[in-house]
């Protein structure tokens, strides 16, 4: 439950869980050429839920997470986070992007990789000191990746470099974790030991969106959908959202086609 005390000198101190949405669009619209790849967009994403976004190829689904951090402009609407303006609340939010669109030429060690997650702890001068190493060893931990530290992150897997791009979402203490298909081309133990994650996040409260592709997992792994086709098809908890006719309103005629892939 989320309580507001309004302390003396009036300001409002937070107490408690924050039930107020993480992530709130209203009107979104997102344009890279002529044709729109989000068209006036609304989505109320729920606190402490996991929530799918699910879509077609080209559906906007990666522009949505993008225009949420504001790493694309909008040409209108408005996002708040947690009541208040994205800029403001930017530093509660971790981002894990989609894993093919990270160039791996540039060799950094993968402890390196997830300190960067603290780099607002580790300041102007990223003095890097004992306490800033064990969060990053305790995240990788998490992950199940403590015994990569030194390793290059071009030399691992898939499914490892995915996990490690979680621990550097989990060394950030978010509060907010939207991560770009975290499930795409990684083994069937780093998706298990991601959902553990995930799940465990919730746990503590933390609110979870996920861009996912296979439809078969959805009942399993969220709690809610958000279905999307350029514009907003359906949002709200599975059982409501993630029926046929909205499927079949988003995907049309390659619902088949997106069902098989899920299976295979
Ligand atoms: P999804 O993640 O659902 O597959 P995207 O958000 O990546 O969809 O893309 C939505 C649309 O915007 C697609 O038509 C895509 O080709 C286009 N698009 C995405 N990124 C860019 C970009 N950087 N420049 C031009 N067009 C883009
Ligand atoms: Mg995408």
């Amino acid at each position: 439950m989320h309580l507001e005390l309004a302390t003396q000198d009036g300001h409002r101190k937070d107490v408690g869980k924050d039930t107020r949405s993480p992530l709130e669009i209203r009107g979104l619209t997102v344009s890279y050429g002529e044709k729109p790849a989000l068209f006036s967009v609304d989505a109320t994403f729920e606190p402490g839920a996991m929530t799918a976004i699910i879509g077609p190829n080209g559906a906007g689904k990666s522009t949505l997470l993008k225009a949420a951090l504001g790493i694309v402009k909008p040409v209108s609407g408005r996002i708040r986070s947690y009541g208040k303006s994205l800029s403001a609340q930017r530093h509660r939010i971790a981002y894990v992007p989609q894993r093919a669109s990270v160039d791996w030429d540039f060799p950094t060690r993968v402890l390196d990789v997830v300190l960067m997650g603290l780099y607002r702890q580790l300041g102007l001068l990223g003095r890097v000191r004992p306490k800033h190493l064990e969060i990053a060893m305790s995240c990788l931990a998490r992950v199940g990746m403590e015994g990569f530290a030194d390793r290059q992150i071009g030399q691992l897997s898939g499914g490892q470099q995915q996990r490690v791009f979680l621990a550097r979402a989990l060394a950030q203490g978010a509060d907010l974790y939207l991560l770009d298909e975290p499930f795409a081309g990684v083994d069937a133990a780093t998706e298990k030991a991601i959902i553990a994650v995930l799940k465990a996040l919730k746990e503590q409260g933390k609110t979870v969106i996920a861009v996912h592709h296979d439809l078969a997992t959805v009942p399993d792994y969220f709690d809610r959908v958000f279905i999307i086709n350029t514009s907003r098809v359906a949002e709200g908890p599975v059982a409501e959202a993630f029926v046929p006719e909205y499927l079949q309103e988003a995907y049309g005629g390659r619902l088949a086609t997106a069902q098989m892939g899920a299976a295979g």
